[in-house]
């Protein structure tokens, strides 16, 4: 990839970096949001699902160069290895210091055990190169047995659980913070029944920080969001783009980038269709993680803090709802921790 990049292009997404950094800078009340436990994250973050281990190094490396400070993985992305090498690279060359990034990642379903916490960090934190993590989310609140299969099947397709309780694996994600492995912790997929067991939890020692969970124009999660909100949690939105690249894509489904009334709205400020994807969940107060491997898409993508999308546009943004899901989990539809049963 670094040999395809033109320096021409290199350095023209350099100039476009310092000029969005710069209005990044001059709306800095909008770029961070506090979370529980003090610390600031920025509201604007590199999605790295699907982006292939040959890519998502250059990738990343460019994504800080246009100003991108937050960086969205997981170990069952199975790339963070490559992202490390990214964050390494940046951090050498002193583009970057270490405060100044904000890194998430999440533990997987089949480490739910209490007994398999720390080690899953660990190897997420010795693939990513860091000694410790901004955020550490339980990926879903579904446990499944444990082995080298991240999605064990039976033998008619659905996902073989564990005996695990989330409410137990949060006690781990706890320990993870009092050992200095992680700064805050958060859930992600989770419904409002769920958050409120953890909440719950008697001798509670840190509350939730974040729910990172899919929204967009189509699945506007009105409710949930509140709900978060009233309690102090921060809402990440996934998948802001509708996830075109999602694996199981069907050509009849609905194409929110290529939504004609988003992109006449988008025409109206002189931005794309994804800028206005990615600034309406920033003017909900939420976080958003757009992903790209795409050179040009990645600064188009950070460059959303130039303009204000109005009342009424997110107004009709908001109307688009339609409950559809890039990520329904439906081989766990039957799982007793299923988060997409319950209306919020
Ligand atoms: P997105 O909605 O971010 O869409 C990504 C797709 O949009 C890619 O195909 C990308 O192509 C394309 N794209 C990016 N920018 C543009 C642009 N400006 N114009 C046109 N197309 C564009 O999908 P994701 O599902 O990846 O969600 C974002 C991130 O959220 C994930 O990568 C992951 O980090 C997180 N996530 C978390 C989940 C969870 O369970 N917690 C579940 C799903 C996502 P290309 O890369 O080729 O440029």
């Amino acid at each position: 990839m670094a040999g395809l990049l033109s320096a021409g292009l290199r350095g023209y997404l350099k100039a476009l970096g310092a000029v969005v950094r710069g209005v990044y800078r001059a709306a800095d009340m909008a770029s961070h949001l506090q979370l529980n436990n003090g610390a600031q994250m920025p509201v604007l973050g590199l999605g790295t699902w699907k982006s292939p281990p040959g890519q998502v190094t250059e990738a990343v490396k460019i994504a800080i160069d246009v100003g991108y400070r937050h960086i969205d993985c997981a170990q069952v992305y199975q790339n963070e290895k490559e992202v490390g090498v990214a964050l390494q690279e940046k951090l050498k060359e002193q583009v970057v210091k270490r405060q100044d990034l904000f890194i998430v990642s999440k533990l997987w379903c089949t480490f739910h055990d209490k007994s398999m916490v720390k080690g899953a960090c660990q190897k997420t934190l010795s693939d990513l190169q860091l000694d410790y993590l901004d955020l550490y989310l339980i990926h879903w609140p579904t446990g499944f047995k444990p082995g080298p299969d991240y999605f064990p099947l039976d033998a008619s397709g659905n996902v073989i659980p564990s005996d695990t309780d989330f409410v137990d694996t949060w006690t781990a994600m706890e320990q993870l913070v009092d050992e200095g492995l992680v700064k805050t912790i958060g859930v992600s997929n989770f419904n409002h029944l769920q958050i409120e067991r953890i909440l719950n939890k008697p001798g509670l020692k840190y509350k939730p920080a974040v729910n990172q969970i899919e929204c967009h124009p189509y699945l506007t999660g009105e409710k949930l969001i509140q709900y978060c909100h009233s309690k102090g949690i921060v809402v990440t939105a996934y998948s802001p783009l509708g996830s075109p690249d999602r694996p199981w894509a069907k050509p009849e489904d609905p194409s929110i980038l290529e939504d004609p009334r988003i992109k006449a709205i988008a025409d109206k400020y002189n931005k794309t269709t994804a800028q206005v994807l990615i600034r309406f969940p920033i003017q909900r107060n939420l976080v958003v993680i757009p992903k790209s491997v795409t050179p040009a898409r990645i600064a188009e993508n950070f460059n959303v803090f130039d303009f204000e999308l109005s009342s009424e546009d997110m107004a009709t943004l908001l109307s688009y709802n339609r409950n559809w899901r890039v990520c329904a989990l439906v081989s766990c539809a039957n799982h007793k921790d299923y988060p997409f049963h319950a209306e919020f």
